[in-house]
């Protein structure tokens, strides 16, 4: 049974940090009429059957034959709504990955979509595409950075059918940018090797590796930082307990030195950072004379900037706090901070990084607001 096989790879992939962090990615099964996409909110590691999605392709492939509103939150809600009543009957409790029509495109049995940190060094970085070019030639396709969605989904389309026609073949990688990566074979076999052919081929060309050495994963946290947490609650609008992560290494221990070596890891490089450890972490100068007093200023001053909480907050000299209102969340938002200094270094290898646009990163700020609003209705 192919679903089985489905279930297999997924939790092979979704099990290795090296490809999956904090349950992003998704992977997918085909056949003639039906789909079986991973679910939202389910995560690859421990997923079983129940946690696909059965939809009829005959209805997905049907969205390309209509037209959508301009308006981009007008669109995507049309675009979701379709995707709903894609799903074959008996799913109506479950909800499909958002990028389930990226999936359906692929002509490919199997599609495994991952993030991993050293694919990520070259699709966020400066000179990612050539380097793809010329590393990959012929088998794989970049697509520069495009809003998540409906517009990713017809880019990868029209760009897909463009290498068909020069290539005479689909393309089995596909790189896009500032994202990851989505790989398509018709046996579990093949999209291992490619996989496989991926991260060897990257490795050779990596000048520089992730220090992860000297891992500190509690601190004692100094008196300070608990009054600071307890003034942060009372700064916003809400009561809350706030959890926090503390996380050091050699590499961390580099960026955060001063505000020039931060620069590197300031700002987002795919959409998953953003959701997870934020769009712009807080950078806090060491003080000796008055360091409760220097954290809280930059606090209110970064608040004033972002209107956004920082869910990841760096202090010089120290390390990085993932700052969130569950374990969950504290973790999750250092996680994804240490996967963007991973990303950063790896990037050394293709130039240098590239962050997301700001056009991009307020993009997905506010999608994730609508999100978060649909899953309160849904509720
Ligand atoms: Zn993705």
């Amino acid at each position: 049974m192919r679903l089985e096989e489905l279930v297999a790879i997924s939790q092979f992939y979704g099990s290795n940090s090296g490809y999956v962090i904090a349950g992003g990615g998704n992977t997918s099964f085909k056949d003639e009429k039906y789909l079986y996409i991973k679910g939202s909110g389910t995560s690859l590691a421990n997923i079983e059957p129940e946690g696909f999605v059965k939809m009829e392709r005959g209805l997905l492939s049907g969205i390309w034959e209509k037209t959508y509103p301009e308006e981009a939150d007008k669109r995507e809600a049309a675009v979701l709504a379709d995707m709903m009543a894609a799903r074959a009957p008996g799913e109506e409790q479950k909800r499909p990955s958002v990028e389930t029509l990226l999936h359906d495109l692929l002509p490919f049995t199997f599609v495994v979509h991952t993030h991993p940190s050293l694919v990520n060094g070259l699709t966020c970085s400066v000179n990612g595409e050539a380097a793809a070019a010329e590393l990959f030639a012929g088998d794989a396709l970049w697509i520069p950075s495009t809003n998540p969605g409906y517009i990713l989904s017809r880019k990868v389309k029209e760009l897909m059918e463009e290498f068909k026609t020069r290539r005479g073949k689909p393309p089995a990688i596909i790189f896009l940018q500032n994202h990851g990566v989505f790989v398509g074979a018709d046996t579990v076999e093949e999209i291992k090797a490619i996989y496989r052919r991926i991260m060897d081929t990257l490795e050779a060309k990596i000048i520089r590796k992730p220090d992860i050495s000297d891992t500190t994963y509690v601190y004692k946290f100094s008196e300070w930082f608990g009054r600071l947490l307890c003034g942060f609650g009372g700064r916003t609008e809400k009561e809350h307990d706030w959890y926090v992560q503390f996380r050091r290494n050699a590499e961390i221990a580099r960026f955060v030195q001063d505000r020039a070596s931060f620069a590197p890891v300031s700002s987002a490089f795919t959409p998953d950072h953003i959701v997870y450890s934020g769009s712009s972490p807080l950078f806090i100068e060491d003080s000796t004379d008055d360091p409760s007093g220097k954290a809280a200023d930059a606090w209110k001053t970064h608040l004033e900037r972002t209107g956004i909480i920082p869910k990841t907050i760096a202090y010089q000299g120290m390390g990085v706090f993932g700052i969130g209102i569950s374990q969950k969340a504290a973790d999750n938002a250092v996680e994804l901070f240490i996967d963007t200094v991973k990303v950063a270094v790896y990037a050394e290898s293709f130039g240098g990084g590239r962050f997301m646009s700001e056009d991009q990163i307020s993009f997905i700020n506010n999608w994730e607001v609508e999100r978060y609003r649909s899953a309160l209705l849904a509720k």
